[in-house]
């Protein structure tokens, strides 16, 4: 026991998140380039965060486990699952009860991320479920490399219309890892998702610390959203965004504020942002994105990973098992569009089609009487809600660029 409080005193996060160094692969590098090219379009043209709607984030939650009773080490319960999507939906939405005081130097820069997260309803089948997924790996532990070569490729739901979050156990050369998460285009569809250490997520059930708060979801899902780490891996100073001082090294534990002030990377009497979510402190510690952070990961929910904003993942559905059009057997597409798009149902006629902006304001309408609807809507721009009418109305979300 002794051993294990020593351990864990001294426990430090480790995070096994690949940052893409684009120098090293020329390919990578153009596609790397043309992807940060696009964000950086998208954040001027859009600005604040604030003028963008809620954006809700279909999860699957992956228990990888040993054969043990649920609730029993690696095979967490339900209530630690769902302690870590409500401990999700505050701190990607600024509602975390440790923020900084508004005081505090770096308290204005806290930001609302506008993202929220659901565990998914429906599979991407569109077949009903409860978005966890208890999977016995027949192993104790795991290996990164392990988990990426088999487990996850073996697991892995759509990732073009699911987060895909994983919790097991990491041993060998990774058993210090506290978890890991692809950022966006550094690695292959079959393990783009997040993966977290089963005692780091969530704050109940077998939490241990100094990762009991359910905080490394936010640092790694911020890398699948495509932060950066507060200093860049090896690029020391620059994680690509303004509001975030810039750092020299990752910070470990609790430092105090100011921490390395006036540091040779030009951070200022106010010093380094330890207490952000993409530094290394424990979870007592970390507190906030800012601004910048909250733009540059709505700038990649809003190009490459835009798929996620029309996915079904969030909605219950009452569809028979392979329903391969989709729920309700209704197909839009293209979606996104550029305005113009078809809606096709297989299983009514359509009696009439309306769509409305975010706000619940009607921007159009048409009549119909058909199984396949063709809709313009010249000159709309962002998310809207198509309501397919018949009998009765089922409502899609819809993205015109
Ligand atoms: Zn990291
Ligand atoms: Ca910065």
């Amino acid at each position: 026991l002794l051993t294990l409080c020593f351990m864990n005193a001294f426990a430090q996060r480790s995070c096994g998140s690949l940052e893409p160094l684009k120098k090293n692969d020329p390919v990578l590098s153009e596609k790397l380039e043309a992807q940060e090219a696009e964000i950086q379009n998208w954040i001027l043209s859009h600005g604040n965060e604030k003028t963008r709607s809620i954006i809700t984030i279909p999860v699957v939650v992956h228990v990888v486990h040993n054969g043990e009773p649920v609730g029993t080490g690696t095979n967490i319960g339900d209530p630690q699952i769902y302690s870590q999507l409500a401990i999700m939906n505050e701190m990607f939405r600024l509602k975390n009860t440790d923020t900084l005081p508004g005081t505090h130097p770096f308290g204005p820069l806290q930001a609302d991320c506008q993202i929220e997260f659901c565990l998914a309803q429906q599979d991407e089948f569109g077949n009903p479920t409860t978005g966890i997924e208890r999977i016995n790996g027949g192993q104790s532990d795991w290996t990164r490399a392990q988990l990426e070569a088999t487990l996850q490729p073996a697991t892995i739901w759509n990732r073009d219309l699911y987060l895909n979050l994983w919790t097991a156990k990491f041993g060998g050369s990774n058993s210090g890892l506290t978890g890991y998460g692809q950022m966006p285009s550094a690695g292959p569809a079959t393990t783009d998702g997040v993966v977290i250490s089963y005692s780091g997520f969530g704050n109940v059930g077998n939490v241990l610390p100094p990762f009991q708060y359910g905080k490394s979801c936010a640092h790694d899902i911020g890398h699948w959203l495509g932060l950066h780490h507060i200093s860049f891996g090896t690029m020391y100073c620059e994680d690509l965004v303004a509001d975030t001082p810039p750092a020299m090294y990752q910070n470990y534990g609790c430092p105090a504020f100011p921490h390395n002030p006036n540091n040779s990377c030009g951070a200022g009497a106010n010093g380094e942002m330890f207490m952000n979510y993409m530094d290394y402190v424990d979870d007592a510690c970390m507190v906030m994105f800012t601004h910048g952070q909250a733009a540059r990961m709505n700038a990649v929910l809003g190009t490459v990973r835009s798929s996620l904003l029309t996915s079904p993942g969030c909605s219950a559905t009452t569809t028979s098992v392979n329903d391969h059009a989709g729920s309700g057997g209704i197909v839009i597409y293209p979606n996104p569009s550029s305005g113009e798009f078809q809606v096709q149902s297989s299983k009514f006629k359509v009696s009439s089609l309306d769509i409305y902006d975010v706000y619940g304001k009607l921007v159009y309408e048409k009549t119909a009487n058909s199984n396949q609807v063709r809709v313009n809507l010249a000159g709309a721009k962002g998310v809207y809600l198509l309501r397919i009418n018949n009998n009765t109305s089922i409502t899609k979300p819809i993205v015109i660029q």
